[in-house]
């Protein structure tokens, strides 16, 4: 959906990109990495299916850091 700029579910072609808010972020627990990063939502305009993603390449290194971190610190999922 952000590659094909179309939607998956109704086909529609308008796809907006949105930024999260910092509050709205601490929804996305798995996401939320203090204030580091913050997901944008694509919605369709047409139908208003919406997908999140990390679209900053830092963003997705700071996670995969803090993925290693965790897992040396607490093995068990
Ligand atoms: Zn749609």
């Amino acid at each position: 959906m952000k590659e094909s700029e179309t939607c998956p579910k109704c086909t529609g072609t308008q796809i907006e990109p949105m930024n999260f808010q910092n509050s709205v972020a601490l929804n996305f627990g798995t996401y939320y990495l203090g204030d580091l990063v913050v997901p944008t939502l694509f919605v369709c305009v047409d139908c208003g299916y919406c997908e999140s993603w990390i679209v900053n390449q830092k963003d997705l290194e700071d996670i995969r850091k803090y993925g290693q971190k965790r897992k040396s610190t607490n093995p068990s999922p």
